[in-house]
Formats: C-alpha cells, structure tokens, sequence
C-alpha cells in the first residue's frame, strides 16, 4: 500500500458492536484529529478530484460535511449539502431510502445545483449504499451530472457499489 494512504489506515479506528451488535465502526475521528492525517486526505482526494472540473462538490450529512469543506476549498468549487429531513431551511428536494429497519429520507436545496453541471458527492464511508444512491438521485433529479462519488472508506463486503449502479465510485481505502 502506498505510503500515504497507509498513514491515513492507521488513523481510522474500528470499534466492534457500535452503534449495535455485529457492526465493526470504522471511526474517523482519529484521523480528523492528525493534522497530517486529515490534511493528506483531503490532498488525496483533491489530486482525484480535480480532473473532474467539477461545477458542484455535493457533502453528505454528517461526516461527510467534515470532508466537503476543505475539499470544496481546495477545489474552489461551490458546496452544497444534502441533509436528513427537516433540517435544510429553503425550499427542498427530497428522496427516501429503506435502511436496514425502516426508512429515511435525504434533502437537497432546490436551487442547489442552479444549471446543473458536473457534480462529485462525497462521505466518508461506503457501506451498503443506500443513502449514497440517494444522494445521487437527489442530483440527477436536479438535472446534475454525478461524475464520482468519492469515499474516504469503502466497506467491500457490503457491497455497497451495487446501489451506485454505473455511477463512478472511488474510495481511498478499501477496507
Ligand atoms: P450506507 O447507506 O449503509 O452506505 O451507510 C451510510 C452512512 O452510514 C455513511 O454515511 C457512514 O457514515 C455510515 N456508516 C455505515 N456503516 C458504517 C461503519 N461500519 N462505520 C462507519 N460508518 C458507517
């Protein structure tokens, strides 16, 4: 593995049966508290990204918001958010997904992509892909192009890249 991407391997923690049983968390905080570490993370996905000439850099709540602003920043790209319900205060766009149990439903700001263009979504983590597929939904219904769905983590056995269907999706570590 090359050497940078092994520094950010060591700053994520897992802790087993969180938030419940059977889950391994990968916990991300570790990483965001290494200024080195974080700092290369959002280098790495920056030097990714930036091919991309992006129009929009679309952040996932929660985490991914931690993620999204220094990246936006580095891109010089405008940032948006897609948050879960109830919490965007305009008028919103919105997409629900089945989870495990139950249900629940993302937003996006209806005026948020304005013209559309090339948009990248970004999290930290890639389980099951449920709310990635709808974060994607919630774009392209606005008319964006999702050119990459970027992850810090992707979870491989979930399998979670099935749901993106043919969406480009980069994680940098596969774990
Ligand atoms: P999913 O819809 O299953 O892909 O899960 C999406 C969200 O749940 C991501 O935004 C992650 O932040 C979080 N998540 C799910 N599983 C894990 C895990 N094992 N470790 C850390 N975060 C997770």
């Amino acid at each position: 593995m090359d050497e940078r991407l092994a520094l950010l391997r060591q700053h994520v923690r897992e802790v087993p049966d969180f938030p419940k049983a059977g889950i391994l968390f990968r916990d991300i905080t570790p990483l965001l508290a290494s200024p080195r570490a974080f700092g290369l993370a959002i280098e790495l996905l920056a030097e990714r990204l930036r091919p991309q000439r992006l129009d929009h850099l679309v952040a996932i709540e929660s985490r991914g918001f931690l993620l999204g602003g220094p990246l936006a920043l580095a891109l010089g790209v405008p940032l948006q958010l897609v948050r879960k319900a109830g919490k965007l205060p305009w008028k919103t766009d919105a997409v629900s997904y089945a989870l495990e149990y139950g249900e629940s439903t993302l937003e996006l700001h209806q005026d948020a992509l304005g013209a559309g263009g090339r948009v990248a979504i970004v999290d930290d983590v890639l389980a099951t892909g449920g709310t990635a597929a709808a974060a994607v939904t919630l774009v392209q219904r606005q008319g964006g192009q999702v050119v990459e769905v970027a992850f810090l983590i992707e979870l491989v056995a979930l399998g979670g890249r099935r749901q993106l269907g043919a969406t480009p999706c980069r994680a940098l570590l596969a774990l």
